[in-house]
């Protein structure tokens, strides 16, 4: 078996790199093993650390930032003058315009979701409630700001259209705009099974992103074992992290 400790996108453009760590060849215990890259989760912050120092040397990517994420919509601008004050702060997006710096997203179930552009870069850690509530659409308007568009969008490893059985109350809280009933399938009268992958790219096509510039991953945090899942694993278990920075 592969026991490799991440994978990597495939179509990302020049100067891009983005990864996912998998929970293979890190030092943690179980229910957290091995390579646990979530701080918050009951592991062995020491641990954490030393799993974090091992992955960064192992792809040559140092000082990933990550946050504190609270399912919300903020997106931070980070540079190399704030980052360490950034780090930890309490937030599920990061963007920023530029070279050298790791944007880091933590997960076990929800989706990781990347953009690049001419010049800049964000990370999106997106759960239901942070896609609905517009964390693309945000992404999307710093971009704008800073004059650069979205070229290329990466969907990472989360939870399955097959295995994310959610409850007719989620689904009536799901906005329109981004095409909800594109992404569900009816169980039973109470149950729709979501489809994550197809909730967050409709939420890139309504910022106008070309389909064909969106790269998914074929991988899942469920149905691979190479991941961590939260639901699968009840809530005790490690955490993935999925880095994007642009080189050079
Ligand atoms: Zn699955």
């Amino acid at each position: 078996m592969n026991k490799k400790m991440y994978i990597q996108a495939e179509k990302t453009p020049l100067n891009i790199s983005i990864k996912t760590s998998t929970r293979y060849g890190g030092y943690s215990k179980e229910p957290y093993n091995s390579l646990n890259m979530g701080y918050f989760t009951g592991d062995d912050v020491t641990t954490v650390i030393k799993n974090y120092r091992l992955y960064e040397k192992e792809i040559n990517t140092y000082n990933i930032i990550t946050l504190n994420q609270v399912h919300g919509n903020d997106v931070l601008e980070v540079n190399h003058e704030n980052s360490s004050d950034i780090l930890f702060s309490k937030a599920d997006g990061l963007f920023t315009t530029e070279k050298n710096i790791p944007l880091g997203v933590i997960t076990a179930d929800c989706l990781p979701v990347m953009l690049a552009g001419q010049r800049c870069i964000a990370s999106l850690h997106c759960g239901w409630r942070s896609l609905n509530s517009g964390i693309i659409d945000n992404a999307f308007k710093l971009f704008n700001i800073h004059n650069d568009i979205v070229e290329y969008a990466y969907i990472g490893a989360g939870i399955c259209e097959k295995c994310y059985e959610v409850q007719d109350d989620l689904v009536m809280q799901l906005v329109e705009k981004y095409n909800p009933q594109k992404a569900l399938q009816k169980k039973d009268s109470k149950h729709y099974l979501l489809d994550m992958k197809k909730l967050a790219t409709n939420a890139l096509i309504y910022n106008c992103l070309p389909i064909d510039n969106i790269e998914i991953t074929k991988y899942s945090s469920c149905c691979f074992e190479e991941f961590y899942s939260y639901r699968l694993e009840n809530g005790k278990t490690g955490r993935m992290v999925t880095t994007i920075v642009r080189n050079g």
